[in-house]
């Protein structure tokens, strides 16, 4: 099993040298307000909630997208409303969307950190989080329970490390565009395998705009104006990518 494995992962390598290069075509970006209904979010001291700040901001990039672009947008939610995660990709994939956006903000239990945090999907990191695994289990006869999940990831890897090399591109464009109109506010990058990118059929990225729980982040997260701005470079971004 383990030769099987290592010519999965070396074909695996060559299909991604070959078909990396090809243009995306994008057409429909799907924008997905996190949280809504009874899934709050995070919430600030002075009562502004994740929730309602994903949608205002969700809602103007909509609107930029739309304005500046000959793409369709897709939100994966409109209003205020309980949307399951499930649900929520699954109306992504069937609206056959090339990209995914996903807002939220921070809220972290230290009121002091605050700034912009884009989230995009590594599989090398989640391939050596799988090995390191493997190791730490040291058993040959692990079972064909465990072979065929470890075949399906590399599987799913094969069809999703182009959407994850793209996502990458995007979010480090949105970096740039965001580090054009802020200097006052630390902008990260950083791989994460959140549920709504890793099972999306697109390439996808997930942004914290600010940490709700900081009291300047949450009085910005307040501003019309910024959220205009925000969305404003992130539908930048996007327009560059396309
Ligand atoms: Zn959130």
């Amino acid at each position: 099993m383990k030769i099987f494995r290592s010519f999965l992962l070396l074909l695996m390598l060559l299909l991604s040298y070959v078909g990396g290069a090809d243009s995306t075509g994008l057409k429909t970006v799907v924008i997905d307000p996190g949280h809504g209904g009874s899934d709050k979010g995070g919430e600030g001291k002075d009562g502004l909630l994740e929730k309602d700040a994903a949608l205002q901001i969700s809602l103007s990039l909509k609107r930029m997208i739309l304005n500046d672009m000959k793409l369709k947008v897709v939100m994966t939610s409109e209003s205020d409303a309980d949307i399951p995660l499930e649900r929520r990709v699954a109306l992504a994939n069937k609206s056959k969307g090339d990209l995914l956006i996903s807002i939220h903000t921070g809220a972290s239990y230290s009121e002091k950190s605050g700034g912009i945090w884009i989230y995009y999907l590594d599989y090398e990191e989640m391939r050596k989080e799988l090995a390191s695994g493997e190791q730490d289990n040291g058993n040959e006869t692990a079972g064909s329970e465990n072979e065929e999940n470890d075949l399906s990831i590399i599987l799913k890897d094969m069809t999703h490390s182009d959407y994850a090399s793209e996502g990458a591109k995007i979010a480090e464009l949105i970096q740039k565009n965001l580090t054009e109109i802020i200097s006052d506010q630390k902008i990260t990058l950083k791989p994460m395998p959140a549920l709504i990118m890793k099972d999306a059929d697109m390439p996808a990225i997930m942004i914290e705009v600010g940490n709700i729980t900081n009291h300047e982040d949450a009085g910005r997260l307040r501003n019309r104006e910024y959220i205009n701005r925000i969305a404003g470079a992130i539908a930048k971004a996007v327009k560059e990518y396309y």
